[in-house]
């Protein structure tokens, strides 16, 4: 199961465009990511979709864009890239 989450708080996008991203994220894990989708830490099956996070490169200016993906019960987070995920396609990058 992939849980929506609003409980960020971002002050570049709107919640409604955070919200759109959340959905197409969520689209996006729900077409690749098979069930069961067990959690490595706690075998549990519940996950929630956050906004997307920037990691910085060491050194540079870059940045890498992810989707974080919390287990429910644990914590423990997966995080997929939001280039590759296609989450920007067709609106300006991030950066
Ligand atoms: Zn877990």
């Amino acid at each position: 199961m992939l849980a929506d989450v609003s409980n960020d708080s971002s002050s570049r996008l709107t919640p409604g465009q955070l919200s759109h991203e959340r959905e197409r994220a969520t689209r996006w894990l729900e077409e690749h990511w098979p069930e069961p989708r067990v959690c490595v830490i706690c075998l549990d099956n519940t996950w929630t979709v956050g906004s997307v996070v920037e990691a910085p490169l060491y050194r540079t200016d870059g940045l890498y864009p992810y989707v974080p993906v919390s287990c429910t019960k644990c914590a423990n987070t997966l995080f997929f890239n939001a280039i590759q995920m296609g989450l920007f396609e067709g609106e300006e990058q991030l950066r």
